[in-house]
């Protein structure tokens, strides 16, 4: 058995009622960086992780360059490089006519192993939960698995169902309340006056500030997508372990998209996406797109002629993006009030365009970690993350809008595949936030794509 594939020792399950610096609720990629960030700093942190490991997760496993320097500080990096994983060098699109062009990335990233890699979340997730609880312990905290967290309690001594629901600011955390050992388990109470959630798109901690607590919308259905992936071998054309990962915008799944993403040892990650609310109005199921795109599609049929899907391997999760709401006065939505500070995906920070979800969660871990060190204030959060991510999930969502829209897609794929100053323009805007900023200026755009 390969290491990240065996249990986790995560150590004593602490008292019923021990108190700790900060509780983090979940142990995805955004918990465990807020948990081992907060460790780093001395922090007596107690980690909560529903889940047991091994655990899988369900993802297009793809880990960019912006989670990279986190994975690094973390110490993980030199773990990932001595297991098995793809080594990514590029990204092929594809437009609905069939066109396609290669965005290479920067080469000085890709030489410098900080362009981004794709492995299966299960074993990237082990190796980051395995170091956190590491981190954890030494500093003097807890970590256990297998554990629910089913109320967030707060100083009036409620749980996030608040009669007063909507006056919001008055109230502060001070304890979780956890399951262990599943339905038939023991409840315990762990105290902390900081709470960081970092469960997920159903992280209770976030239902218990944003709905419970603040009467505010969690679930957007036009800013939350639907994801099915399974796992393929002997996909032809996908390189062993390095090379490009695929996204293809196929007719029949338009507005959303295919992808291939080779996850090493002969393994690719095949899967495709959609905006829910879009998925509603055309009554389409991913799984028999996906289906119908691998047994009937021209670009595809042959190359899955010879091809086999892992058993047990298909299954579906939800994407909450990162674009901006119309009517939310903090975007995308609150992330932060009441000693509670939200991560990833538990704040709704999914790339609207992309679907990277693990970068963000990331940064939002190591932001959180830092505001509770420093004492800084839940609006500072909040202020800071957009600050910080705002311009790109704005700029994102403005690419999947044009998404939608099959004859743009097939015009600019057409174009950029025979235009080199296009590919070097879209390799540069993957690489730097400022070269995003040449998206908004028309003048820039027009004589890019025009001549
Ligand atoms: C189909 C699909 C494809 C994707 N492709 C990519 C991709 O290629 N690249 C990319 O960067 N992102 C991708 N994403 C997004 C990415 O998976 C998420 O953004 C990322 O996992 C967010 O990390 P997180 O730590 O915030 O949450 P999660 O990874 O969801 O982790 C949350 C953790 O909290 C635990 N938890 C849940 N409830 C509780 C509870 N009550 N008590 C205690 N613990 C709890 C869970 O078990 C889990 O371990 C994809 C998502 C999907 C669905």
């Amino acid at each position: 058995m390969r290491s990240w594939e065996g249990p986790i020792e995560t150590g004593p399950v602490p008292e019923d009622g021990a108190d700790f610096d900060a509780i983090v609720v979940g142990g995805g990629p955004g918990g465990s960086a807020a948990a081992g960030y907060l460790a780093m700093k001395g922090q007596r942190v107690l980690l909560i992780e529903k889940g047991v490991w091994p655990r899988d997760k369900v993802c297009g496993d793809a880990v960019g360059g912006k989670s990279l320097s986190h994975v690094a500080a973390l110490g993980v990096k030199p773990r990932l490089e001595a297991t098995p994983h793809f080594r990514v060098t590029g990204i092929v699109f594809s437009s609905p006519k069939g066109n396609s062009v290669r965005v290479p990335l920067p080469e000085e990233d890709v030489e410098r192993l900080e362009a981004g890699y794709a492995l299966p979340r299960a074993q990237f997730d082990h190796l980051m939960f395995e170091r956190s609880t590491e981190l954890v312990l030494e500093a003097g905290g807890a970590v256990v698995q297998g554990a629910d967290v089913r109320a967030v309690l707060f100083d009036d001594g409620q749980g996030g169902e608040d009669p007063g629901a909507g006056s919001g600011e008055a109230r502060t955390v001070r304890a979780v309340e956890v399951r262990l050992g599943g339905r038939q388990g023991e409840t315990y109470t762990w105290h902390s006056r900081e709470v960081v959630g970092a469960a997920g798109y159903r992280c209770p901690v976030a239902t218990a500030l944003v709905e419970e607590t603040h009467g505010e919308v969690m679930v957007d259905r036009m800013h939350y997508c639907a994801g099915y992936r399974e796992y393929w071998q002997n996909v032809e054309g996908c390189g062993p372990d390095v090379g490009d990962i695929e996204i293809h915008f196929v007719d029949s799944i338009i507005p959303g998209y295919f992808w291939l993403f080779p996850v090493s040892e002969g393994v690719v990650n095949v899967g495709i996406g959609m905006v829910i609310g879009l998925m509603d109005k055309q009554k389409k199921k991913l799984k028999a797109m996906q289906a119908d795109v691998i047994a009937n599609h021209p670009l595809f049929k042959e190359r899955f002629a010879n091809a086999t899907m892992i058993e047990g391997s298909a299954k579906g999760w939800q994407l909450p993006f990162g674009s901006p709401r119309k009517k939310e006065s903090r975007q995308p939505r609150r992330a932060a009030g009441s000693g509670i500070r939200l991560v990833g995906d538990a704040a709704s920070l999914v790339d609207p365009f992309s679907g990277e979800g693990v970068g963000n969660a990331l940064v939002t871990g190591e932001m959180a970690a830092r505001h509770i060190v420093e004492g800084l204030t839940p609006e500072a959060y909040m202020e800071e993350m957009w600050a910080m991510l705002g311009p790109e999930l704005t700029n994102s969502y403005r690419m999947q809008k044009l998404s939608r829209r099959a004859w743009l897609l097939n015009w600019f794929v057409g174009k950029a595949s025979r235009k080199p100053a296009l590919q070097e323009m879209m390799t540069e805007m993957i690489a730097s936030k400022e070269a995003q900023e040449n998206l908004h200026s028309p003048l820039f755009m027009a004589r890019t794509l025009l001549f």
